[in-house]
């Protein structure tokens, strides 16, 4: 998942379908994340010790990766994302849209020899 922790995306579909906003936290095993104000819900408060009132907690619920799109910071458009992977085993994402460097994704892993031709 090319996504990561404070990232800008646009929601395409559901409720909130054209809405950007920063992504809280990802789940790459999932391929789930949270995004500020997407998916809210209301969760129900037993009351207890630490919360003598109970309530309504209103909280964001993970959505699917694949119906977000990662909003550019260089053309501001939101694209899909192309990736490449150097000698070194380092991702690198690019704007499809722009061709803008994107960042790194992850910690550098060993490439096996032979396949490092995709760089
Ligand atoms: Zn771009």
């Amino acid at each position: 998942m090319l996504i990561r922790t404070g990232d800008t995306v646009e929601v395409r579909t559901g409720n909130a379908r054209g809405t950007r906003a920063r992504v809280l936290a990802v789940n790459p095993s999932r391929g789930k994340l949270i995004v500020e104000g997407v998916n809210r819900v209301y969760r129900h408060i037993k009351r207890s010790q630490k919360n003598p009132q109970g309530g309504r907690l209103s909280k964001e619920m993970p959505i699917d990766a694949s119906n977000v799109l990662l909003v550019c910071s260089a053309c501001g458009k939101a694209t899909r994302l192309g990736c490449s992977v150097s000698n070194g085993g380092v991702k690198t994402r690019t704007c499809r849209a722009c061709g803008a460097d994107l960042g790194q994704v992850g910690r550098a892993k060993e490439v096996p020899a032979g396949q490092a031709a995709s760089v």
